[in-house]
């Protein structure tokens, strides 16, 4: 039994018809790497450097990201590693950083990727720090962007990663805009990584931080789904994968219709991984397919979540 354990915990993540889903970690720095090894990680799908910047009056020195960079990639010599650029701004404010000026809505203000292009030399630093710390290491670097609207900015940060020596320019899809024009996007960058805290919080105009608004961000919303199988279908008819690295990738349920609507892998906290594992493992990618079909056919998130489960009977 403990083998059998063991190796459900660290077997490669996919349905039980053999359809692989990588098993990602989302990660804040070097300290939670532990965790996402002991729970059969395959890799990082979203490190968020933004807490290597946080509570300092002055950004960290190349030499100091490049340390960092370089202990999370060593982590993993055979697997991938997704590196978020800084994500500063709205629920995520850093002190060196100020918004330019008064900011009503700040999830609607500079923050992201809008943030780095008012402040390229940052963005600059950060690249070149990560192209040294993969220089000498095996894992396989991919490096996106957060808060991309459209196909321009997703050029520019392409361009921006070529700069530095970064081959795998990625983007992340957490702006309606960005879900709906994938297609655009994807001539421009190597992958997508669906954001859907935030890809929520945009689709149904719930600012994340307030707490009232809870039941609207919530990702079993169907108009969250139709985005998500939107971003998903354009990268495939692109031959380009779709993650998901927001906290929908840790339910088990919404795990198994995110596969279902063609996401290609999933991150999420550490914790969830063994779980997720566990779903995915019990259902087929058809079980996953009518699932996502019957959850985009309700009205509700509720009814989403309802319609979705009663097609998933191996779940816990
Ligand atoms: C997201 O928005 O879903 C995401 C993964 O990024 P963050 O939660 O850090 O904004
Ligand atoms: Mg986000």
């Amino acid at each position: 039994a403990r083998a059998a354990i063991l190796k459900s915990v660290t077997g490669p993540g996919g349905t039980k018809d053999g359809h692989l889903v990588p098993l990602l970690a989302n990660i804040g720095g070097p300290q939670d790497l532990e965790a996402a090894v002991a729970n059969g990680a395959e890799g990082v799908g979203l490190y968020r450097t933004e807490f290597l910047f946080l509570d300092r009056a002055a950004p960290p020195s190349a030499a100091e990201q490049e340390e960092a960079y370089r202990k999370v990639l060593e982590a993993f010599p055979k697997g991938k590693v997704v590196v978020r650029t800084l994500d500063a701004g709205a629920d995520k404010p850093l002190a060196f950083l100020p918004p330019p000026g008064e900011e009503p809505n700040p999830a609607l203000g500079e923050r992201g990727l809008r943030m780095m292009r008012s402040h390229p030399d940052v963005l600059a630093e950060q690249l070149g720090a990560l192209a040294r710390a993969a220089a000498g290491t095996t894992a396989r670097l991919e490096v996106m962007a957060p808060m991309v609207t459209d196909a321009e900015e997703a050029a520019f940060f392409a361009q921006a990663c070529r700069d530095a020596g970064i081959d795998h320019p990625g983007v992340m899809i957490e702006v309606p805009a960005a879900a709906l024009r994938a297609r655009d996007l994807a001539a421009e960058v190597e992958f997508f990584s669906i954001g859907t805290n935030d890809l929520t919080q945009y689709a149904c105009a719930a600012d994340r931080q307030i707490g009232g608004l809870a039941h609207l961000q919530d990702p079993w919303q169907p108009a969250v789904l139709d985005l998500v199988a939107v971003a998903a279908g354009a990268a495939a008819d692109s031959g380009r994968p779709c993650g998901v690295c927001g906290e929908a990738g840790g339910d088990p349920a919404l795990a198994c219709v995110l596969v279902g609507l063609g996401v290609t892998s999933l991150s999420m906290g550490a914790p969830s991984l063994p779980l997720v594992r566990a779903a995915l493992a019990r259902h087929t990618l058809d079980q996953c397919r009518e699932a996502a079909d019957a959850a985009r056919r309700a009205r509700t998130a509720q009814l989403a979540r309802e319609s979705a489960r009663a097609l998933l009977p191996g779940l816990a």
